[in-house]
């Protein structure tokens, strides 16, 4: 679905599409096993002029399901999204500056287009990525891999020492990033 600015020019376009299985795949640095959709991606929204510069409004709901690798336990960590979006694009090359009490009255997120106007699929695409967390998990209270033997501690319970912080570092503890 591409948002042409001739055909916005004459009427807002309303858009319900949807992306089968696998028809995204998200390749991330560190994250071997990659990003996967376990469920199509649907997309319902509209695509609108917001000014005769050619400001492009797009705002919708989008909803999926996507998988990835826990960070604690390498099973499967399911990120579901299922939220409202509301993105301003304007044409690369003019600057919001001048404009920008008109924006950030409506809230919209800011984001530049090339060319004649805007694909659908590079918007949603980006909007599935920043749905990923920075350390997905399988769930909240995920017990992880033993890091003596290397089980699931989720499914098995195992007897292994783990080694005790010693007590003078445990201040350093607050620091770590979870
Ligand atoms: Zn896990
Ligand atoms: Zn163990």
């Amino acid at each position: 679905m591409f948002l042409s600015v001739r055909e916005l020019e004459i009427r807002p376009l309303r858009f319900e599409v949807s992306y089968p299985v696998g028809d995204f795949v998200f390749d991330q640095p560190g994250r071997p096993g990659g990003v996967l959709q376990s469920e199509p991606v649907t997309v319902v929204g509209t695509g609108e002029l917001e000014s005769s510069i050619g400001d492009i409004r797009v705002r919708g709901h989008v909803k999926t399901v996507l998988v990835t690798e826990c960070v604690k336990c390498l099973e499967t960590a399911a990120i579901h999204v299922d939220s409202d979006f509301d993105l301003m694009y304007l044409p690369e090359g003019t600057e919001p500056q001048g404009r920008e009490v008109e924006i950030n009255d409506k809230e919209a997120e800011v984001g530049f287009y090339q060319g004649h106007g805007l694909a659908l699929r590079g918007v949603i695409e980006e909007l599935l990525m920043l749905a990923v967390p920075m350390r997905p998990v399988c769930k909240e209270d995920c017990c992880g891999l033993c890091p003596v033997c290397g089980v699931n501690r989720n499914e098995t319970e195992c007897n292994c020492q783990t080694p005790v912080m010693d007590a003078r570092w445990s201040g350093l503890d607050a620091l770590k990033i979870k």
